[in-house]
């Protein structure tokens, strides 16, 4: 008798478990690398098409079907009208309740919080601000690929994040603008943003925006992070950040939430929008906490 309970207890558990897929950190990790070969990404430079065109193709393996949104903006550092893409892919398409997940895959066209002047005209790598949010979702797209989600999945890469004027936010965020005025897809019941993700020093109090949007799936997310241990996660209030999902919420009232760290590495000097926003500040761990709390948030 006392085998036959530990069989069930045993098969009980390995069930709960088999159920929520692994998230490889390292291997998204490479995906973050791969990213940073082609050099800087902003709108109009030559890594920015590459970028472009190597995303697309590892998209159109996993799924024939994707949808390239393409749009145009005006680009207000130089006043220049840029071409945007924005890439979206689907997993249980059939489902009717869905879950965007997005992270932008372009990178700044200059380094305007560096402190050393002469260095500010430089673009940025973008090795955490562009490249770990999109390495997480290259990773979930290969999970959910492997592992079709109980939810309906819409994974959007957005184009033309990091194209604005520092100190007026509407400028950034051109993707998401055009996205969420033409929305391509069936509008989704909840949104998560992943941006800045995988700063060596991973920490993620609560973007104020999201807990204004959406205090429930903050709440349920921040929750889900402290029982698994995920340590990155702190539940207090940070900044307020405008981000993509903003205008997911105001233009289509998408409850939209960013996960992002906006120290980077910490409170005392920011390697963001420098010529430090590099693969060497950034870790494999990092990127696994973050994708980590989403499959366990999507398949438990
Ligand atoms: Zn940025």
């Amino acid at each position: 008798m006392r085998i036959l309970i530990l069989i069930f207890i045993f098969f009980i558990n390995s069930c709960e478990k088999n159920d929520i897929p692994e998230f490889d950190g390292k291997h998204s990790y490479e995906f973050l690398l791969k990213q940073c070969e082609f050099g800087p990404r902003n709108p109009g430079s030559i890594g920015h098409q590459q970028f472009s065109k190597y995303l697309e193709e590892f998209l159109n393996e996993i799924d024939n079907e994707i949808i390239v949104q393409n749009f145009n903006y005006k680009e207000h550092i130089t006043s220049k009208m840029q071409n945007g893409k924005n890439f979206i892919i689907q997993f249980n398409k059939e489902s009717n309740e869905r879950l965007l997940i997005g992270a932008h895959w372009d990178t700044r066209s200059i380094s305007d919080e560096e402190s050393e002047l002469d260095k500010r005209e430089l673009p940025v790598l973008g090795a955490n601000d562009g490249a770990s949010g999109t390495a997480v979702l290259m990773e979930l797209a290969l999970v959910f690929s492997d592992n079709p989600p109980p939810i309906g999945i819409d994974l959007v890469f957005f184009d033309a994040e990091d194209v604005g004027i520092s100190g007026q936010p509407t400028t950034f965020a051109m993707g998401s603008e055009y996205f969420s005025k033409n929305l391509p897809i069936k509008k989704p019941q909840n949104a998560i943003i992943v941006d800045m993700v995988g700063d060596k020093n991973l920490k993620i109090p609560i973007e104020r925006f999201s807990y204004k949007i959406n205090p429930d799936l903050v709440k349920e997310l921040w929750s889900l992070a402290e029982e698994l241990d995920l340590e990155a996660f702190n539940y207090t209030l940070g900044y307020e950040i405008y981000d993509d999902h903003v205008p997911l919420w105001e233009n289509a009232q998408i409850p939209a939430i960013d996960i992002i760290d906006f120290d980077y590495p910490n409170l005392f000097y920011n390697y963001w929008h420098t010529q430090n926003d590099v693969v060497e500040n950034c870790s494999p761990q990092s990127l696994q906490q973050v994708g980590t709390l989403l499959l366990n948030y999507i398949y438990d």
